[in-house]
């Protein structure tokens, strides 16, 4: 089994204890057992924050040579700790496993994974400590897989070894209809179907990142959500079954880490929007929604406005003040207050109204909707980065979510 200790668990001597105690109680009950460490709570923070006090724009290889040691460290304790229990382990780094990715810095995505090494030690009775959020790439240099990328090492190194399980240890015990942290009537989910956590981690449930269910789905790797600090069963993350809630929303999620910009009175015609985004494209920076009007009276003038991360902004601005003059844009606008709320369920497939209804809990709140987007089991809408909170409490209010239902 590969069992992944977030930085909560990991992030006192004492619960780098806690961890060795279970990894050796989990081997003791005649597992073979990989572990997969991130690092101690806020050092990845404090590790970012200390480059960019260097250099408002850090090179990106420089960062992750300085984010993965934040993982090195803990992987390092870990196994001592299980050393120190009379257990057996080793630490490996992610240059050890050959863990492949591609050179995308800060964001690199796993390509395989040398299983071998990890057999070996499995066969010495040896628990792999392993340095998750880690890779390396193919010319040697260290990269990094995302924030909350210790996810995603743990699912692929469960893939590479056929492990019958990838148990997630958190501080929360699994994953709920909402950020508990957030909405106090959030109720734990028992199974829910990887298509929907994929879309809860994409839209801000941070609780796995979203490559990891990418992966865990491409894989059929079972994912079980849980606690650092009970016994309780958690969620587990399972292809689509009977046994999985059948309702309409599963999730609720929000998520701040977008910013807009919009481009006003640009030129309405064929081109334009080829024109940004294509430059957006080409210095590789993800948009997520794309809004265009059609021009509303005989200026040929529209606007375009789109969404992408604030962490990317100051590239973005880059990249469309050189092309603004090219399309004919009076003025670029940035808005970083912005929240993307959205609710998530595969029963939408079969339900009409549903995001008629979203707007309709919004609106009671008087809350404004700055931009929509929707696909077969989401939907989604810009507000005002205040209103995030609030909207996430009515939306699981309204669509009742804190109610137990029938299972089957
Ligand atoms: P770790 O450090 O263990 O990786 P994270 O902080 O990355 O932990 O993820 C756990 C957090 O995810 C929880 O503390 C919780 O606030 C947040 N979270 C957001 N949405 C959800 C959700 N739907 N269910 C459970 N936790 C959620
Ligand atoms: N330490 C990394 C982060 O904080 C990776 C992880 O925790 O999953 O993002
Ligand atoms: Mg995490």
């Amino acid at each position: 089994m590969v069992q992944k200790y977030g930085g909560t668990s990991v992030g006192s001597v004492d619960r780098i204890h806690n961890v060795a105690a279970r990894a050796v109680a989990a081997q003791a009950a005649g597992n073979e057992v990989v572990l997969i460490v991130s690092a101690m709570a806020g050092e990845t923070n404090r590790l970012l924050d200390l480059a960019r006090r260097v250099t408002e724009l850090p090179d990106r290889r420089e960062l992750d040579v300085i984010a993965a040691t934040g993982e090195q460290v803990s992987s390092a304790l870990v196994a001592m700790a299980i050393q120190s229990q009379g257990g057996k382990a080793r630490s490996f780094l992610g240059h050890q496993l050959k863990i492949r990715t591609d050179s995308a810095f800060t964001s690199a995505r796993i390509l395989a994974i040398d299983a071998e090494a990890l057999r070996q030690s499995l066969k010495h009775g040896s628990i792999a400590v392993v340095a998750g959020f880690q890779g390396v790439d193919d010319a040697g240099n260290i990269t990094t897989l995302g924030r909350g990328g210790s996810d995603t090492s743990a699912v692929a190194v469960a893939a590479a070894i056929r492990a019958d399980v990838c148990e997630i240890y958190t501080d929360v015990d699994g994953v709920y209809t909402a950020d508990p942290n957030v909405c106090p009537g959030a109720r734990k989910i028992e199974r829910i179907s990887y298509e929907e956590m994929l879309e809860l981690a994409a839209l801000g449930a941070k609780v796995l990142q979203r490559r990891s269910v990418e992966v865990a789905m491409k894989y059929g790797v079972p994912i079980h959500v849980r606690s650092s600090f009970s016994d309780a069963p958690g969620t587990w993350v399972v292809g689509e079954e009977a046994g999985l809630e059948s309702v309409v929303v599963t999730g609720v999620t929000s998520d701040k880490s977008e910013a807009r910009v919009m481009l006003v009175a640009v030129e309405d015609r064929p081109g334009v929007v080829a024109t940004i985004f294509g430059a957006l494209a080409a210095e590789n920076i993800s948009v997520d929604m794309i809004i265009q009007n059609a021009s509303s009276d005989a200026t040929g003038r529209t606007d375009v406005t789109f969404t992408a991360a604030k962490s990317e902004l100051d590239r973005v601005d880059k990249v469309v003040q050189a092309v603004a003059e090219q399309v004919g844009a009076r003025e670029v606008r940035f808005e970083r207050d912005i929240a993307k709320v959205s609710i998530v369920g595969l029963g939408m497939r079969s339900h009409a109204g549903v995001a008629a209804r979203m707007f309709d809990i919004l609106f009671r709140e008087g809350i404004n909707i700055q931009a929509i987007a929707t696909s077969e089991i989401k939907v989604s809408c810009i507000v005002a980065a205040k209103y995030a909170e609030l909207a996430v409490r009515a939306l699981h209010d309204g669509f009742g979510l804190d109610r137990p239902t029938t299972t089957g």
